[in-house]
């Protein structure tokens, strides 16, 4: 720690909340501590104990109970979670799921135990044994728990935690424990209190639904090798090396629960598993885009924005036809395209777009280039006129003389209903199809002249005629 001045010391602090020290030394147990809790000089959190990496030795450079009150007040601006008198006696000041402010250096905090010892870094006195074995079975006890090898990499004074500069000893270069701290006899006490260290591993997650890529890590006792990471039953990763960690991408999985094992391996038989529910929930990955509508008539330049949706993207191909125009890893992500070359008619906008957990989205826009404006168009030709309706010809002309057998026939141009045929001005006969015929006697008519009238009519009852007059001669005498 690095106080400037320690309190006096404190007789208010009851004595009596004080257990008695530590009378067994059972392995592996936790040593009796008093609980003083300081008030905010520390982080609130929620540390799972497997997530606790390091153990930090600290030396009070004042009095156990000036420190002790010193620790716990808010002006102190640091905390630590135990201080262990010379006596051996031990006061916990923050909870260990919280974070205190200790190391001078954040990431060290958020992962680590600060173990304060009563005694000056410089001083003239030795730390006591009493201190040594009650810091010892303290650190055992949270080495055991968290998985955390007992070792000096693991196990470290204030001195070495880094400043975040290159330098170490913490933002203010503290270098406690110093060196009348034995380290070899400090770890040895803690193995001895640790005992056998059970084969164990542990599942470390993030907590709450799991979505994208999620750090998995097993907390593995030091003598696993190889830790297997199981999903549902299936093995999906095999590490082989610490940290045993695998980046598990939960966007390759359906949103529903989960049952994630770590399997830790140090032999043959030698092995433990444990296990975890998770849910995963993740938000479906699509684009919506701004600028161009599908099948819209394109205009002399497209300036396309597209935005993903329910993640990040890590890049966008945008395509035109079928060829890659732009490649976009960062947002916004805008395209540019300009119709002004391309041929008339249909063309393709893609945009396909990979989420930072792997997944694709796709954006198609079919638009269409108008072509060169058109030649005004020629003019159609004007539809026939119907024809009108008129009596072309006919086979029986002016003046006729009219013998045996006589086919009377109208052509007529338009289109006729009928054609009447009339003799003398009553009607004969009449024909709907042409040819229009009527067959005429002329030996059965009466002998003179006689009118032929013949009247086409039109559909609409629009009708035009034309009269020649013919003649029957006389029967030839003698005949009979
Ligand atoms: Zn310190």
């Amino acid at each position: 720690m690095g106080l400037r001045k320690a309190f006096a010391l404190a007789a208010a602090v009851a004595a009596s909340c004080l257990l008695a020290p530590a009378a067994g030394a059972a392995t592996g147990a936790r040593p009796p501590v008093v609980w003083l809790k300081g008030e905010g000089n520390f982080t609130k959190a929620h540390r799972t104990v497997q997530s606790i990496d390091r153990i930090v030795v600290h030396v009070t450079e004042g009095s156990f109970w000036g420190s002790v009150r010193w620790l716990k007040n808010p002006r102190a601006h640091a905390s630590s979670h135990y201080v262990v008198a010379r006596s051996g006696r031990i006061v916990q000041l923050v909870h260990l799921s919280d974070i205190a402010w200790h190391a001078g250096y954040w990431p060290t905090n958020e992962q680590s135990v600060g173990i304060e010892h009563e005694g000056y870094t410089y001083g003239p006195d030795a730390f006591t044994d009493a201190q040594y074995r009650a810091s010892a079975r303290l650190a055992a006890w949270i080495a055991r728990r968290s998985l955390m090898p007992i070792d000096r990499r693991h196990l470290i004074g204030h001195a070495q935690v880094p400043d975040g500069r290159g330098g170490s000893g913490g933002s203010s270069h503290h270098s406690d424990p110093g060196p009348h701290w034995n380290w070899n006899r400090y770890l040895r006490l803690v193995r001895q209190y640790a005992g056998v260290v059970r084969l164990s591993v542990k599942p470390v997650l993030p907590e709450g639904p799991l979505r994208g890529i999620v750090a998995w890590r097993a907390k593995a006792s030091p003598d696993i090798g190889r830790v297997e990471f199981i999903v549902d039953g299936r093995v999906v990763h095999v590490d082989r090396r610490r940290p045993f960690a695998y980046p598990l991408n939960t966007a390759k999985l359906a949103n529903r629960g989960y049952r994630l094992q770590v399997h830790g391996i140090a032999g043959p038989g030698r092995y433990d598993v444990e296990g975890q529910r998770v849910v995963v929930d993740n938000k479906t990955f699509a684009l919506t885009s701004a600028g161009a509508r599908p099948w819209m008539l394109a205009p002399p330049t497209i300036r396309l924005r597209v935005r993903p949706w329910g993640q990040k993207a890590a890049k966008m191909v945008f395509t035109v036809d079928g060829k890659v125009r732009a490649i976009d890893r960062r947002p916004p992500f805008l395209f540019a395209w300009s119709s002004k070359k391309a041929k008339p008619g249909r063309h393709v906008l893609v945009v396909v777009a990979t989420s930072i957990d792997h997944r694709t989205a796709t954006r198609r826009i079919p638009l269409v280039v108008p072509g060169p404006p058109k030649p005004r168009p020629r003019p159609t030709p004007a539809k026939p006129k119907p024809v009108a309706l008129a009596l072309a010809s006919m086979s029986v002309a002016e003046g006729q003389e009219l013998t045996g057998l006589v086919v009377w026939r109208v052509d007529v141009r338009g289109r006729a209903q009928r054609v009447d045929f009339l003799v003398d001005g009553v009607l004969r006969g009449s024909d709907v199809a042409a040819p229009y015929t009527l067959g005429l006697n002329a030996e059965a008519e009466r002998p003179g002249e006689h009118r032929l009238t013949a009247r086409a009519v039109g559909a609409n009852g629009t009708s035009v005629e034309r009269t020649v007059t013919v003649s029957v001669p006389p029967p030839a005498s003698g005949t009979g």
